[in-house]
C-alpha cells in the first residue's frame, strides 16, 4: 500500500490530528462514507469530538468507538506514533522506551503497550497451525528463588509452544501460558491452536504421553537436552528467540500479563516474512481499529 515508510515519511503523512482522523475514516468506510441511519454518503468532520456528522440527517458517528482509541484524551498522533514504533521496530517497544519516545507518563505508556498487544492478540487467534507441529514447554518470568532452572523452577510460569515444522524451517507459532502443565490444559491449548489432522511431535514428558491416545500426538524419547534440540530444532529456536526478546526488550514480564507478551511475540513472528515492515503499520492500525479497548482499570485489576 505504501512503499517503505520511514519515520520522516510517517511524520509527513500524519502531520495533524485531522490527518489521523481522515485515516480512521478510510479504515471505517473503505468504499466511502455511508450514514448508518439514512444511508446518505455525505458528512462533515467534527474534529474536536472525533465524529462524523451526516449532512442529511445530522446523525453523528464516532470514529473511535470500537477501537483501542475509544475515549482517549491523548492526541491520535501520539497513538499512531506509538503503533508505528511498536510495528516497525524488529524487537517491538517496551513501556519505558515508549515513555521516553513520546514524553508520556509511564502508566500511560504501559497501558498503551497492553492495548496494542491486545489488538495483536485478537488478530492472531484466527489462525490454526497445520502440517507437522513440534510441541514443547518452557518456563518464563518470575524470580528464580531456589536457583533451579528449567522445568519446575519455582515461581516461573509454564508456557506451551507449538511450531509448524516445514522443510525450510519454522512456519507459524502458537504460545500460551498455562497455570500448570496438566493434560487437560495441554489438550485445550492444542485443540484451540492446532488443526485437527495435524501431526504433533513432542518429547516423552508424561503429560504428552497421556495425550497420545486422544490426539495425533507422538511423544519421542529424546534423552538429553542437546539431543532434544537436534530432534526438535524449530521449537527450540522459537523458545530461544522468545527468551532473548523478553530479556532484551522487556527485562521482566509479569505473569499476569504474560499472555499478551506472548501474543505480541507470535504476532510479530507469524508475520516475519509475509509482510514488509511498511505494511505492518497499516495492518496493526487496522487491528487497533477493530479491537474493543481495555481500560487502564481493567488492566490494573488483572494485576491483583
Ligand atoms: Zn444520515
Amino acid at each position: 500500500m505504501y512503499t517503505s515508510m520511514t519515520p520522516r515519511q510517517f511524520r509527513r503523512r500524519f502531520r495533524t490530528e485531522r490527518d489521523c482522523l481522515r485515516y480512521l475514516i478510510k479504515r471505517k468506510w473503505p468504499d466511502g462514507f455511508r450514514c448508518p441511519r439514512c444511508d446518505h454518503d455525505q458528512a462533515y468532520l467534527i474534529a474536536s469530538r472525533r465524529k462524523y456528522q451526516c449532512k442529511r440527517c445530522n446523525h453523528q458517528t464516532s470514529l473511535t468507538a470500537h477501537t483501542i482509541f475509544h475515549k482517549t484524551r491523548k492526541p491520535l498522533r501520539d497513538w499512531f506514533w506509538a503503533i508505528f514504533l511498536v510495528a516497525t521496530r524488529t524487537t517491538g517497544s517496551s513501556a519505558r522506551q515508549l515513555q521516553y519516545d513520546l514524553g508520556i507518563s509511564y502508566p500511560t505508556a504501559w497501558s498503551w503497550c497492553h492495548k496494542i498487544r491486545k489488538a495483536m492478540e485478537d488478530r492472531d487467534t484466527r489462525y490454526a497451525l497445520q502440517g507437522m507441529v513440534e510441541l514443547d514447554d518452557t518456563y518464563i518470568g518470575g524470580k528464580r528463588k531456589s536457583g533451579k532452572r528449567g522445568r519446575g523452577a519455582r515461581s516461573k510460569v509454564p508456557v506451551l509452544v507449538a511450531v509448524e515444522s516445514r522443510p525450510k524451517g519454522c512456519g507459524h507459532v502458537a504460545l500460551s501460558k498455562v497455570t500448570s502443565l496438566t493434560s487437560r490444559q495441554t489438550k485445550s491449548f492444542l485443540t484451540d491452536t492446532v488443526e485437527m489432522d495435524t501431526l504433533i511431535f513432542s518429547d516423552s514428558l508424561s503429560v504428552y504421553q497421556s495425550l497420545s491416545q486422544d490426539l495425533n500426538l507422538y511423544p519421542l524419547t529424546v534423552g538429553n537436552g542437546q539431543r532434544a534440540v537436534e530432534i526438535f530444532p524449530d521449537v527450540h529456536r522459537v523458545i530461544a528467540r522468545l527468551k532473548t526478546w523478553i530479556r532484551g526488550t522487556h527485562t521482566h514480564v509479569s505473569s499476569k500479563h504474560l499472555d499478551r507478551y506472548l501474543a505480541e511475540f507470535s504476532y510479530r513472528f507469524n508475520r516475519r516474512f509475509k509482510h514488509r515492515r511498511d505494511t505492518i503499520f497499516d495492518r496493526l492500525v487496522t487491528a487497533c481499529c477493530t479491537t474493543q479497548t481495555v481500560t487502564y482499570r481493567q488492566l490494573v485489576s488483572a494485576l491483583n
